[in-house]
């Protein structure tokens, strides 16, 4: 482990701890700074530290051969990101790394004398600056370095190119690590700008990305093989990778569309098999790639919900489930889905599943919660109710219900989690294991060993793997009801709003 050690005098040091020998070797002492360092950060695993003090100086340093290089902490990504305003700084308060290691932002604190004291001076204490990182040179080893060339005219080198590219790729490679969050703000920043200008370098980046990551993919292939590949190859592949193509589909190759047009264009997709023209091949050809992915997890959650049920039944005498431990919901739903797929489910999904519904049998229809009519099963996303026939004999409305992203259950009205990036509803949470999956693989040891401790998970979302968020009511923030009444207002007639209770 690399620490850096800033000191009142305005020099630092580093030091090389290895916390298992409890040694520790200092590496080299440098003058950096006039003043008492007050900021230090690593970046892209301690190959980059950037230094900051009082003296108002940010200081950007390579690791090479345990020594520190100093390198322009000004790498501008576009041409806008000089700043004109450095010269009303008075110090230097901080420096941080975003997440993925591609901005690193400096807290600033502003000269009174140099601003205009009725204004400027009176409100402004302290400013952020952001500077992009990505396209530093900091020797990442990759397996083999990848070129990345582009005939797009984009005002960068080709060098810088590659040094984003191999960037990119080692910040996602970073979240193989579990422990890690999934906060991935800066890099689909970063691929959004390079996907306003540079489309085709973007793709080519992440199918880089997946041939070098994803178990059992290779580099050599040509990139429209590689994704062939990803739309029918995932089994091999842990969910954590999963979850990063889910997001990076839906936020950066998908950005132009809201979650509800990915759905809409996704079933289109499907009922015409991949045949309907009308569509962009670039979007439908990512909108392939996010459902097999995600159809590869919802395998996962339904086969590990079906092995749970069956190893709790497995040991007699024991408490079926435990308080505190995960317990499988929704297995007449899940049962229900794997008839509806029995095209596409893996062979081996179905007869655990058949082992385990043979005992028992119990129905997937659920009541709606507005009307009380029953809920057929007909998509894991959603549910439409039969509608209460009226005196009249004419059909009321249907209402149509959100399913829960777990257990497939219809939600009550207000569901518990919502997620931001797939916009599902939940109202129970995940198993803890379906995020630390490596592959589809279901044998006995696998079972054992994580279902005896299964916990439910913090509120992940199961498809994109982030954080779930409590949903707020949209009324707070919504002009809808008065929106959709606006022709009323025109017209001059009365309007009302009906509250439900
Ligand atoms: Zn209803
Ligand atoms: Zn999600």
């Amino acid at each position: 482990m690399l620490s850096a050690i800033g000191k009142g005098s305005g020099s630092f040091e580093i030091w090389l701890c290895d916390i298992s020998s409890k040694e520790f070797n200092k590496l080299g002492s440098y003058d950096a700074h006039d003043y008492i360092v007050t900021g230090l950060a690593w970046a892209f695993g301690g190959r980059c530290l950037y230094s900051c003090s009082q003296d108002n100086l940010v200081r950007s340093w390579i690791l090479r051969d345990r020594c520190l290089d100093e390198v322009p902490v000004h790498m501008p990504h576009n041409n806008n990101s000089s700043s004109a305003s450095d010269d009303v700084y008075d110090s230097c308060l901080g420096a941080a790394v975003s997440p993925g290691n591609l901005v690193v932002a400096t807290v600033h604190c502003f000269d009174v004398e140099k601003l205009n004291r009725m204004y400027e001076g009176r409100v402004l204490r302290a400013a952020i600056e952001y500077h992009w990182i990505g396209g530093l040179h900091v020797d990442i080893c990759l397996n083999r370095p990848v070129p990345f060339y582009t005939e797009e005219l984009s005002g960068l080198a080709e060098k810088d190119l590659t040094n984003w590219g191999s960037n990119i790729i080692w910040s996602l490679n970073q979240y193989q690590c579990l422990d890690r969050p999934l906060v991935l703000l800066d890099i689909i920043l970063a691929l959004l700008d390079f996907k306003v200008s540079m489309p085709r370098y973007v793709e080519h980046l992440l199918i880089k990305w997946i041939s070098l990551s994803f178990p059992g993919f290779h580099t050599d292939l040509p990139n429209e093989k590689t994704l062939l590949q990803v739309s029918s190859s995932l089994s091999g592949v842990p969910s954590r990778m999963l979850h990063l193509l889910n997001i990076i589909c839906r936020r950066v190759m998908l950005a132009q569309l809201d979650a509800d047009e990915i759905t809409r264009i996704s079933s289109e997709v499907q009922n015409t098999k991949g045949e309907c023209c009308s569509m962009d091949e670039q979007v439908t050809k990512w909108i392939a790639i996010l459902g097999s992915s995600e159809r590869e997890l919802r395998e996962r959650l339904v086969g590990f919900s079906f092995c749970a049920s069956q190893t709790s039944k497995s040991r007699p005498g024991a408490t079926p489930f435990q308080t505190g431990h995960w317990y499988p919901v929704g297995l007449a739903q899940m049962e229900q889905w794997i008839a509806l797929n029995n095209d596409h489910v893996r062979g081996e999904l179905k007869s655990i599943a058949s082992e385990v519904t043979n005992e028992k049998r119990c129905s997937a229809v659920e009541s709606c919660s507005y009307c009380s009519a029953s809920v057929p099963f007909e998509s894991p996303e959603f549910g439409l109710c039969q509608g209460k026939t009226s005196g009249s004999g004419s059909n009321d409305k249907r209402h149509k219900l959100s399913r829960c992203a777990v257990s497939m259950q219809v939600c009550p009205s207000i569901p518990l989690w919502f997620c931001v990036c797939c916009h599902r509803v939940a109202f129970r949470l995940a198993p803890d294991p379906l995020f630390r999956m490596s592959s589809s693989q279901f044998d006995s040891d696998f079972v054992t060993k994580s279902l005896s401790r299964a916990v439910s998970s913090k509120p992940l979302c199961p498809y994109c793997g982030i954080l779930l968020q409590r949903r707020q009511p949209d009324f707070l923030v919504s002009p809808l009801p008065f929106y959709s009444s606006y022709n009323n207002i025109k017209h001059n007639k009365q309007w009302n709003i009906y509250i439900a209770n």
